[in-house]
């Protein structure tokens, strides 16, 4: 039987030092409500858990400076729920945080674990990915900064390297004539993963009729990988709004979108709502920042 062993770091330092040494058999625990549901269906089985959970005056906080909004990787949804940043151009972190597992999780479920978890069914990857979010990475050797877009390589695989830990999430909230908004399909309203989940975030030219820059969001773009919908943001670039720009995006989108079929939802099922999913987020976005009625 493989023996599993909890390492309790003194502060971030050692428990870097720690998985510079032993990363490859081990992984790091914030609240564990990814992880222990995991290795107890032994999807994965670590020989030690490196428990960070304590590091809350190092990694948990959210603070804006200099025009940049910085979460510490320890900051729970709860913390987001509270935070009177989230609201206006920002209220898609509270959108998705309120529908975010039940108050139980939502409570101790931090933000670093939800995005190195790259799961296909999170809630905060697409709404980080539609705010064009940075990742700040720490390891013994130093730091490094990463697009979240370019963090997760596969399913459940992400960039990090086995000695590195996510320390922050940071972004520089939209300015002008923008709006975010965010969409979620689950079978019921609460404690649900994502059949569809899908974030906008939307910039107008001061004419309040041309689209600036859009980033669409959701998960399983490509197989399971949540990912921005690279050609329908390239095609919205530069269009009016009107309904029949709009058509034209969803079918973009359609056809970029490989959704899988599980027992939550068929492929076809998921790309149909996605593309509604498309209208209401780009709608709503445009009546918030006062565009085409
Ligand atoms: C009942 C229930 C309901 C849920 N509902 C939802 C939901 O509605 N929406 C949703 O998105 N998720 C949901 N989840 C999934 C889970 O709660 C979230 O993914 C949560 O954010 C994970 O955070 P955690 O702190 O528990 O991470 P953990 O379980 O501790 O870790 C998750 C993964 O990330 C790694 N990790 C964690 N922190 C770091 C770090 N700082 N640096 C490097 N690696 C790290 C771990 O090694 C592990 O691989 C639910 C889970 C449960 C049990």
């Amino acid at each position: 039987m493989s023996t599993l062993e909890l390492y309790s770091p003194t502060d971030l330092n050692d428990a870097l030092r720690f998985i510079e040494h032993d990363g490859r058999n081990a992984a790091v625990i914030a609240s564990g409500t990814d992880l222990l549901p995991r290795m107890r269906r032994r999807q994965i089985s670590p020989s030690v858990l490196v428990d960070i959970s304590s590091f809350t005056e190092d990694l948990r906080y959210i603070r804006q400076a200099e025009g940049t909004v910085r979460l510490g990787a320890l900051t729970t949804v709860t913390d987001l729920l509270e935070s009177p940043l989230f609201s206006g151009k920002l209220s898609i972190i509270r959108e998705a945080s309120m529908l975010f597992g039940a108050p139980q999780v939502r409570n101790v479920a931090t933000v670093g674990g939800n995005i190195c978890s790259a799961a296909s069914s999170e809630d905060l990857i697409p709404v980080f990915m539609a705010l064009g979010a940075s990742l700040k990475l720490v390891s013994a050797k130093g730091e490094r900064t990463i697009p979240l877009k370019d963090f997760i390589v596969g399913k459940r695989e992400t960039a990090m390297k086995p000695s590195e830990i996510l320390a922050e999430v940071s972004f520089s909230p939209p300015v002008g004539h923008s709006w975010t908004a965010y969409e979620k399909l689950g079978r019921r309203n609460m404690l649900i993963l994502a059949i569809v989940n899908e974030a906008l975030s939307v910039t107008l030219e001061d004419d309040l009729r041309t689209i600036r820059s859009a980033r669409v969001a959701l998960n399983r773009v490509s197989g399971k990988i949540p990912a921005l919908a690279a050609k329908t943001n390239d095609f919205l670039q530069g269009k009016r709004v009107s309904d029949q720009t709009i058509a034209r995006a969803q079918k973009v989108l359609a056809s970029e979108l490989s959704l899988t079929s599980d027992f939550r939802g068929s492929g076809e099922y998921r790309t149909e709502v996605a593309q509604v999913y498309l209208r209401r987020l780009m709608e709503r976005c445009v009546r918030q920042i006062g565009g085409p009625s």
